[in-house]
């Protein structure tokens, strides 16, 4: 039978039925420990009591009105997003892609406010930003860009990593306005950036009079146990965009701006139909408060921790693991060639993974994952790497 869905995702054999906590049930009745959290969504688990009631008592009420209006949850969220981040205004939006589209399109107000027209924005190698047409040509991967083009133009990808490749990036095109980078990069194999690199951009960036827009769509929201990713570096950017674990699986974007870049937009400069409606606020609202009221920073932190060093310990020798990195619970171990099976095999096994950059094995578990849930993933998890590479020496 023809499938009737569009062809744009591979999609593994299973459809689940339910959730609770770090639990997914498939349509067998079959369970499933969720180490992926719909690609680190579901920061809650599945269920969350806090998040369920809010979400429903919100629909019960009002599902949406407009932003033409006073939207209560919406300016609660964003006084909240702002307290948390030290950053001044917030933009809400449905995706990360959008946020992130929103940050461009706010660099090139910016820029062009200053009679710069053709505002250009450095990029990071292997970074993710979205698959909307600005967001993709911002993208540091070749692959997803292939066959899009002709792509907006203004972007200049630099060696991750590197605040020289930036410095001498911006002494070659005098039109830079931003620089955009994730502090964690997630799709590009969970590659931390290094504390004094983002502390030389933070310098240079100011220096130089350009935006610093950090991207913590994947890394925010606690999943490395602060708040944003950045923090451990102790910096505060210009622009920062959010979504996924936002609003615990509900669609949400944000893009939040500070310092130079606060004030650019005014209204009618961009906007949304859907963005910031009463019930997805309500439910960053719920997120915001099951993170604080149950510690779950330090959870990722702590368990987080414990899931790296366990599975550090238990592959060390190994050969074929390149490297087991992350913080908190945002978490890859990289081998030495391409491993896309073992998703599927995890799968069978009752675990839900996913692999990114063909070798790196990703775990984004809920951040609620207890240290004997943490252990279960390591027990499940290791013999199927050292079982995939055993096959391949
Ligand atoms: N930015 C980062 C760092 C991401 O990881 C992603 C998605 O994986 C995006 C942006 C795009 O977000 P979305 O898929 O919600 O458009």
């Amino acid at each position: 039978m023809t499938s009737p869905l569009a062809n744009i995702y591979a999609r593994l054999p299973v459809s689940f039925t339910h959730g609770q906590g770090v639990w997914l049930w498939d349509a067998q009745g079959r369970k499933y420990l969720d180490a992926l959290a719909g690609i680190g969504v579901s920061c809650l688990g599945h269920a969350h009591p806090r998040l369920v009631a809010a979400i429903s008592e919100q629909a019960a009420r009002v599902i949406h009105t407009s932003n033409i209006y006073d939207v209560p949850q919406q300016t609660a969220l964003a006084a909240r997003l702002t307290a948390l981040s030290g950053m001044r205004e917030v933009a809400f939006n449905n995706s990360g892609s959008e946020a992130n589209e929103a940050a461009i399109k706010l660099a090139r107000y910016y820029a062009y406010q200053r009679g710069n027209r053709h505002a250009h924005i450095i990029t990071m190698d292997s970074s993710w930003h979205g698959r909307t047409l600005a967001t993709l040509a911002a993208t540091g991967s070749e692959k997803a860009r292939k066959g899009f083009e002709p792509l907006p133009s203004g972007f200049i990808q630099v060696p991750y990593n590197n605040a020289d490749a930036i410095r001498a990036a911006g002494d070659a095109e005098p039109r830079v306005a931003a620089v955009l980078l994730e502090a964690l990069q997630g799709e590009g194999g969970i590659r931390p950036s290094d504390i004094a690199f983002l502390q030389d951009v933070r310098r240079l960036c100011t220096e130089r009079g350009w935006l610093l827009m950090i991207d913590e769509v994947q890394s925010g929201i606690g999943r490395t146990g602060k708040w944003f990713a950045h923090q451990w570096a102790d910096i505060v950017p210009d622009v920062m965009t959010l979504a996924k674990g936002l609003a615990g699986g509900v669609p949400i974007g944000a893009m939040l701006a500070a310092g130079p870049a606060a004030g650019v937009f005014t209204p009618g400069s961009h906007g949304t139909t859907f963005g910031g409606g009463p019930l997805v606020c309500a439910a960053g609202l719920a997120v915001l408060d099951a993170l604080e009221s149950e510690n779950l920073l330090d959870n990722a932190h702590q368990v987080g921790s414990h899931l790296k060093d366990r599975l550090a310990a238990e592959l060390a020798g190994t050969p074929g693991v390149t490297e087991v990195r992350g913080r908190g619970l945002m978490l890859g171990i990289e081998l030495a060639r391409p491993c896309g099976v073992l998703a599927a095999r995890a799968l069978d096994a009752g675990l839900l993974i996913n692999v990114t950059r063909e070798r790196v094995v990703r775990l984004l578990p809920p951040l609620i994952l207890s240290r004997q849930e943490a252990d279960q993933i390591v027990e499940i998890l290791v013999p199927l790497i050292r079982q995939f590479l055993a096959e391949h020496t």
